[in-house]
């Protein structure tokens, strides 16, 4: 689908979903600031900076850490210019512990992921608020396995506590941001082949990017708080 030139901002965009959305975002000719932990290291993020020479911003953004999120916030308008605003922010960064088991739950590991999975997208959003433009789009990337409905077994419990609290936070900003237009959603992108999905995962990187960016592009005011998946079907809570 054939969308103007946004301004788009991608979380954990060093590698995997968030590589790849932002690659698109560029060949479509938006321009993309790409945050990432560690920028120094993010070279497949560099090298793309450098392939569109002002199109393309890399920043330093740990999502759970309060400071690193300020810091965005106040430096952000250099990048965007004093009337500029955010279009489109793509709360991508994520994390899944893998091995737990029930009767060894490690709490830290549980906190880590309700902080970054959970809470990084509330606060991110929070954050960048006021730099969002009216009518702006908020995509959290959920996963399947933060369905409440859809779980029939004990697994990856810090990812789907982190992702279902996460889809409580999307349908609360689609309340507090309503009132500009924001349309605010929680996206499935598949079971998406890379290091989280795995060598066995079923979808291409590629695919499911363009997937989740032709679903945000299409989304009508009236689908803010809702939880679709790529392919744009409804996801149950
Ligand atoms: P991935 O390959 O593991 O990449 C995760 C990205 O998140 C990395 O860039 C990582 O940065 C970043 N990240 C992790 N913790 C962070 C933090 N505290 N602050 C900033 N960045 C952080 O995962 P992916 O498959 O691309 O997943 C992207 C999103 O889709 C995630 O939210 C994931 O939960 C969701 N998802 C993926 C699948 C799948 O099958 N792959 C399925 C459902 C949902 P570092 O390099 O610094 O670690």
């Amino acid at each position: 689908m054939d969308t103007p030139p946004l301004h788009a901002l991608v979380t954990g965009a060093n590698r995997g979903l968030g590589l790849e959305l932002t690659r698109q975002l560029l060949a479509r000719g938006d321009r993309v600031v790409a945050t990432c932990r560690q920028p120094g290291k993010a070279s497949a993020l560099n090298a793309l900076a450098g392939a569109h020479p002002g199109h393309l911003h890399v920043l330093p953004l740990d999502v759970a850490d309060g400071k690193a999120r300020a810091r965005l916030a106040h430096e952000l308008p250099l990048v965007l210019g004093d009337d500029g605003r955010i279009d489109l922010l793509i709360n991508n960064a994520g994390v899944l512990h893998s091995g737990e088991r029930f009767g060894r739950l490690d709490q830290a590991q549980l906190e880590d992921s309700l902080r970054i999975n959970a809470l990084g997208p509330l606060l991110v959003t929070e954050a960048l608020a006021p730099l969002l433009a009216d009518g702006a789009r908020v995509a959290n990337l959920s996963s399947q396995l933060g369905s409440i409905a859809g779980t029939t077994r004990f697994g990856t419990p810090g990812y789907a506590l982190g992702k279902a609290a996460q889809n409580m936070a999307t349908r609360l900003l689609a309340q507090a941001l309503a009132e500009r237009g924001i349309v605010v959603v929680a996206c499935h992108p598949g079971w998406v082949q890379t290091d989280m999905g795995g060598a066995q995962a079923t979808e291409p990187v590629d695919a499911s990017a363009r997937g989740l960016l032709d679903v945000i592009a299409g989304l009508a005011p009236a689908a803010s708080g809702s939880f679709l998946d790529w392919r744009g079907e409804a996801m149950a809570w």
